[in-house]
């Protein structure tokens, strides 16, 4: 048991606090200002934390388990940093390796793009440390999600098989990392949760991509 914690607090751990430290340190006043908004859209995330309310805290209620981790899966406990930079091909990125999401000093503003990066986090937080769990976040959010969109005349499975076929799918990959289905639908949740155009969280023009196809 010794041994484990001190390879883990040792190892890789070590390094991102260290480098956690340092920027915790030097921030600028920009970065404190996207720090602060950051965790403040949270709550957005409550499902991807397993939050107490949230659906998937419903989901370990009905099975018998009262589980919570508050204190491992959400932004702040992972070490990660929020730069503010001139970034020159996106308005923003996150590279999860190092923990840092990186916003265009044009875009610190942009609400949109900054779920979107928080929404890679997330996922890379829930996959590295209960992969199980992310699988539950995507059930969780198509039961939720399905009538929901039905509403709105959308067939979430229509939308689901043309995300999965999308030609520019794979350059997608390469430019800015998954896009994976948990992705998709988180990202149409936070639209609505934030009443943008639906497709607005997931970007690279999907909006503009499913209207074309008339499914939006
Ligand atoms: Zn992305």
């Amino acid at each position: 048991m010794l041994e484990h914690i001190y390879t883990n607090i040792l190892g890789n751990t070590d390094i991102l606090f260290q480098k956690y430290h340092k920027w915790f340190e030097n921030k600028t006043e920009k970065e404190e200002d996207l720090e602060l908004f950051i965790l403040l859209q949270e709550d957005l995330f409550s499902d991807m934390i397993f939050e107490k309310g949230s659906t998937t805290g419903d989901y370990m209620l009905r099975n018998g388990k009262h589980l919570t981790f508050e204190t491992e899966l959400s932004i702040d406990e992972q070490y990660f940093r929020f730069i503010v930079e001139h970034v020159a091909k996106y308005d923003a990125y996150t590279d999860v390796n190092s923990r840092k999401i990186v916003v265009d000093i044009e875009h610190i503003n942009n609400k949109p793009t900054i779920l979107h990066e928080m929404l890679h986090a997330h996922e890379f937080i829930l996959q590295k440390r209960k992969p199980l769990l992310k699988e539950i976040v995507l059930l969780e959010l198509y039961k939720d999600l399905k009538p929901k969109l039905s509403q709105r005349n959308i067939d979430i499975d229509t939308w689901i098989f043309n995300h999965a076929n999308i030609p520019h799918n794979e350059e997608l990959a390469v430019a800015g990392g998954e896009h994976d289905l948990l992705f998709f639908l988180k990202s149409i949740d936070l639209d609505i949760r934030c009443g943008f155009e639906l497709l607005t969280v997931f970007g690279y023009d999907y909006t503009r991509n499913f209207k074309e196809l008339g499914l939006l």
